[in-house]
């Protein structure tokens, strides 16, 4: 299914969350406020017929036992303008005057109007009661008032028209908030979107196989920014690995080329009998076919450590007398440069693939002699303590600079590809040993300084 853009989602996100909060607003502040209104009209109506029946009492004359008619008749239709049906009655509940009586077809008229206007605009039916109040003069009852009106309560034209107005306001500020939403979902949507295009542009450039580093991304989140990191050293580990593999087949076929170039022009002179195949020149035959048995054996070794063929056979071995026999294989190594090897090692046992820490030992200790000169020093140091087993080899030779330093680990990487050539290194050496070490839960690492010689470190858990 086709996924949505970016902008359309964030967009529609926003207007949504922006539409249930109005609506949300909206039902409540209009039940509150329809309450409220609704109940203010009722104490209101209270209020003004309670008035109305203050003001009947006045108009009764205790002299003359007689009420003033004319003022009655005029409050009584003035009130019904308002929705107030006037009748009073005297103290023996004799009718004094009743709008109803007085003006029968106005009464109906009115309560008509108002029972449809609130029909219409409560779409709710009420009705019509009457209440009554007695009229007090001088603490004694003069008569009773009762005032007829619409119940729960009537609101004219004027107070619905307020309710309407205050919806419309808020109909207002829900389509305001709504394109506000909209746009601001579309500007964060962009923002966030550059900058992610951007990526993808440049993941795609990598695949296609560009893999310089591209523009520093200044926009966008924190994470936008590690997910550029991430990419850039990706591509770097990438363009380094790609670096790494056409230095490699440059440099086997420039390994294979002279042994073998030997090799051909050797035989091609003992077939035609030009040279006889005497012991030394077949002895140097030999050693040429020996420098591609080495590479070859380098390539072997990668090749097992790739295919996680490194499965360790553990056994508990005293390390020291296994240094003394690697460091006797390169007996004639050291002496022809006139190299000292001290080993500084105590009675110290681990549990380890003897082998495989071997192989690693010897990767050291064999580049320790390639890279010492002559007159130089080496020493092998093992100490065991806190359940740790270290060793270290240790030189005076040429050092490593500080920028070979940090990839010297990396398969096919060799510091100085000349002078590496010549002593027959690869630059798979140290990345067997890490490998080595690895895998039995241990670290190695190097520190270095040109001119004056490295030391080489591994770490194991020692039981
Ligand atoms: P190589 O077969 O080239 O020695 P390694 O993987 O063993 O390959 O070593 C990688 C690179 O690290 C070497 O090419 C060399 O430049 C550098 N190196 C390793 N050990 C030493 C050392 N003891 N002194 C100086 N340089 C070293």
């Amino acid at each position: 299914m086709k996924k949505l853009k970016l902008r359309t989602q964030l967009s529609a996100g926003f207007g949504t969350i922006v539409l249930i909060v109005i609506a949300l607003v909206s039902v409540a502040s209009n039940l509150l406020i329809k309450s409220r209104f609704e109940a203010y009209m009722e104490s209101e109506q209270q209020r003004i017929a309670g008035e109305l029946a203050e003001e009947l009492a006045t108009q009764y004359d205790p002299e003359t036992a007689s009420w003033n008619t004319d003022y009655i008749h005029g409050a009584g239709m003035y009130a019904v303008n308002d929705g107030y049906f006037l009748r009073v009655l005297d103290a023996e509940r004799n009718t004094v005057w009743d709008i109803e009586e007085h003006d029968m077809a106005c009464c109906e008229e009115m309560m008509e109007k108002i029972r449809s206007d609130m029909e219409r605009l409560r779409s709710a039916k009420g009705s019509f009661v009457s209440h009554e109040f007695p009229l007090y003069q001088d603490q004694t009852v003069a008569g009773y008032a009762q005032i007829k009106y619409y119940s729960p309560y009537y609101a004219n034209d004027n107070a619905f028209h307020f309710l309407y107005s205050l919806n419309m306001i808020l109909v207002a500020i829900g389509a305001v908030s709504m394109i506000g939403a909209v746009v601001t979902g579309l500007i964060f949507a962009r923002r966030m979107a550059r900058p992610i295009s951007k990526l993808i542009g440049r993941t795609r450039r990598i695949a296609e196989g560009e893999l310089s580093p591209g523009e520093e991304l200044s926009a966008g989140s924190a994470e936008l920014q590690e997910l550029s990191q991430a990419i850039t050293d990706m591509s770097q580990a990438l363009d380094r690995q790609e670096k790494l593999r056409q230095r490699l087949t440059g440099d086997v076929a420039h390994e294979l080329r002279t042994p073998l170039t030997n090799i051909a022009s050797h035989l091609e002179m003992m077939c035609e009998g030009i040279w006889e195949p005497d012991p030394q020149r077949l002895s140097g035959l030999y050693e040429e076919v020996q420098r591609i048995s080495g590479l070859v054996e380098d390539m072997e070794k990668l090749h097992r450590i790739d295919a996680d063929q490194l499965i360790l056979n553990r056994t508990v071995f005293d390390i020291e007398p296994l240094i003394r026999n690697i460091v006797s294989l390169f007996e004639n190594e050291t002496a022809a440069k006139g190299l000292t090897v001290e080993i500084n090692c105590g009675e110290i046992s681990v549990c380890a693939d003897r082998d495989r820490i071997a192989q690693a030992v010897m990767d050291l200790l064999s580049n320790a002699v390639k890279y010492t000169e002559s007159g130089g020093h080496i020493a092998v140091r093992a100490e065991s303590s806190g359940g740790i087993f270290r060793l270290t080899v240790s030189d005076d030779g040429i050092g490593i600079s500080p920028e070979d330093l940090p990839h010297i680990f990396e398969r096919f990487y060799r510091a100085d590809k000349s002078r590496s050539r010549s002593t027959g290194g690869s630059g798979v050496g140290l990345a067997v040993a890490k490998a080595i070490i690895e895998a039995h839960g241990g670290t190695i690492f190097a520190e270095s300084e040109p001119g004056k010689g490295s030391s080489f470190t591994f770490a194991l858990p020692s039981e």
